[in-house]
């Protein structure tokens, strides 16, 4: 079975990993975020790519769900000693080495997707991992700040300010002149059932879809579409996605989520059974819903992740038939 995953940062890779254990046999093909991606020390940082990367590949952080394990700050120190920031993200030293491999091998030439891919040849995540475009997309966000606006990076937004002011618009800029990566359109064409897990509907899937080309072939590729709520009780599991969803109009609630991708998008939704009372809503709009737990923190890892996999999949077969 061929799945295609478009994946943002924690919760796309989390998923992933349940996923996998769900369906050993299954050709994953997983479409990560690019719009996160930001210039720092003149380097190239992907923070979403990574983040899948190292959890497939047992790099993580887990505790952080991002960054690497057992990491150590020196070069950030040393960094700031020299009064060169920012200081407000996080890149540890092992982490450093993946953007300077990356930023040597985009300095040489290569785009993105073959970067990604030769850096996937060390961590061996069991997906083929392909980033939306290899053009350059960044999320900014626009915030009021002393009475003026101003456009921002979504990572000064997210983690700088740990969206502490409204956003008033999110804007993935560059995006409406990208070109999806070399594999992605393929991937989707091609594939037996596509996942949206429960990442951000806006900064992380919305993203992806704003890429030209990708909304329209998965609606037209004529297999499940099977979502997961990122938004569990009113309220994101964990992060903000709220503030980035009220900049969208959506409300923060699972039915809402999966009117904003909508019928024509969406064959399928899970919400969690806390939210059991907005399958109606759900089935209304035109989407199977079902109701099954949906959160992935769990001891034994990955097993409540790898449950929520399998319900996918059955509503997925579901919606086939
Ligand atoms: P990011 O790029 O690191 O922000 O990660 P994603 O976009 O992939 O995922 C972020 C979303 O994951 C947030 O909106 C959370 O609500 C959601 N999320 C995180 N953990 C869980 C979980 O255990 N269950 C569900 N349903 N959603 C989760
Ligand atoms: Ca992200």
């Amino acid at each position: 079975m061929r799945i295609v995953v478009l994946a943002g940062g924690i919760g796309g890779a989390r998923f992933l990993r349940g996923l996998k254990a769900a369906a050993p046999d299954a050709d994953i093909t997983v479409i990560g975020n690019t719009g996160d991606d930001i210039h720092l020390f003149g380097l190239k940082v992907c923070p979403d790519l990574d983040t899948v990367m190292y959890t497939l590949g047992g790099g993580i952080n887990e505790e952080q769900g991002w960054g690497r394990t057992d990491e150590t700050f020196q070069v950030k120190s040393e960094l700031a000693a020299y009064g060169v920031g920012p200081e407000w993200f996080g890149l540890g030293d092992r982490d450093f080495a993946t953007h300077i491999v990356r930023t040597q091998m985009l300095g040489a030439g290569y785009p993105l997707s073959a970067v990604t891919e030769a850096l996937c040849d060390r961590w061996q995540p069991g997906v083929r991992l392909i980033p939306m475009t290899d053009d350059r997309v960044e999320t900014h966000v626009a915030v009021e700040v002393d009475g003026e606006q101003k456009a921002i990076h979504f990572q000064e937004y997210w983690v700088r300010l740990r969206a502490s002011v409204d956003a008033l618009a999110v804007v993935p800029v560059g995006a409406e002149q990208a070109k999806p990566a070399p594999g992605v359109l393929e991937a989707i064409a091609t594939a037996d059932v596509v996942l949206f897990p429960p990442s951000n509907p806006v900064v992380s899937i919305g993203t992806i879809l704003a890429v030209p080309g990708i909304r329209e072939a998965i609606a037209e590729a004529g297999v499940p579409v099977v979502g997961l709520s990122p938004i569990v009780g009113d309220a994101p599991v964990r992060g903000m996605a709220d503030k980035v969803l009220a900049a969208v109009g959506v409300e923060a609630g699972a039915a809402a989520v999966a009117e904003h991708y909508g019928s024509g998008l969406l064959d399928g939704w899970l919400v969690d059974t806390v939210d059991a009372g907005a399958v109606e809503r759900v089935e209304s709009a035109g989407i199977r819903c079902r109701a099954v737990p949906l959160i992935m923190t769990d001891p034994e890892e990955g097993t409540a992740a790898a449950a929520m996999a399998r319900e996918a999949l059955a509503l997925a077969e579901e919606v086939r038939a």
